[in-house]
Order: structure tokens, then sequence, then C-alpha cells
């Protein structure tokens, strides 16, 4: 998450999306981690696929407009690989949370 004084920033949870978007104020990550509003509105209308180890949205199945919408867990994504812990470790050097 980014922190601009005023302003809050969050990068959608989807692999392939990765959008930055405005939060709204007080706005709390959904179980699928922070979405973009257009990702976000996909998971009323598809099957979700998680990524288990680093809760990433890796995919999007579509749904008929009556099935119960479920999330299919996989183990490890592509995310897992590499680049994503190193993100992660990253990121609060720019909030200055960890150093709160
Ligand atoms: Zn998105
Ligand atoms: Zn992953």
């Amino acid at each position: 998450m980014i922190r601009i004084p005023g302003r809050r920033f969050a990068q959608c949870n989807n692999a392939d999306c990765r959008a930055l978007f405005a939060l709204e104020e007080g706005e709390r990550p959904s179980a699928y981690g922070y979405l973009c509003p257009e990702c976000l509105a996909r998971t009323r209308t598809h099957h979700v696929v998680q990524c288990s180890s680093c809760a990433t949205i890796v995919n999007f199945v579509a749904a008929l407009e009556n099935e119960e919408k479920t999330t299919f867990v996989v183990g490890k994504c592509s995310n897992c690989v590499g680049g994503v812990e190193d993100e992660r470790d990253v990121a609060p050097l720019y909030t200055g949370e960890s150093y709160a």
C-alpha cells in the first residue's frame, strides 16, 4: 500500500491487473485482499482462483448467473516463484509503517 497524505492507494491483488487505485476512506481489504473496483465487481460474477501461499488472485472463472460463486485455491502461483516476496519486503520502506 502506498500512503500519500490525505489519500490512500492500493495495488490490485489480481495478478493480471495490478492496477493502482484510490481507496475509499476507511476501506478494508476484502477476503481477496485489495481489489480494484473492476476486479471486485468480477468476484460477484466469477469464481475466484486464489493462491494460498501469497493470497494473490491468479484467475477468474466464468460462473453462471445463479451459480454459487466459490473460491478455488492453488498452492502456488507464478507470483510465488520470485519477485512478490521481494516486493512485500520493499513496500514498507515507502509507507514508513515498519518504523512506527
Ligand atoms: Zn484489478
Ligand atoms: Zn502465489
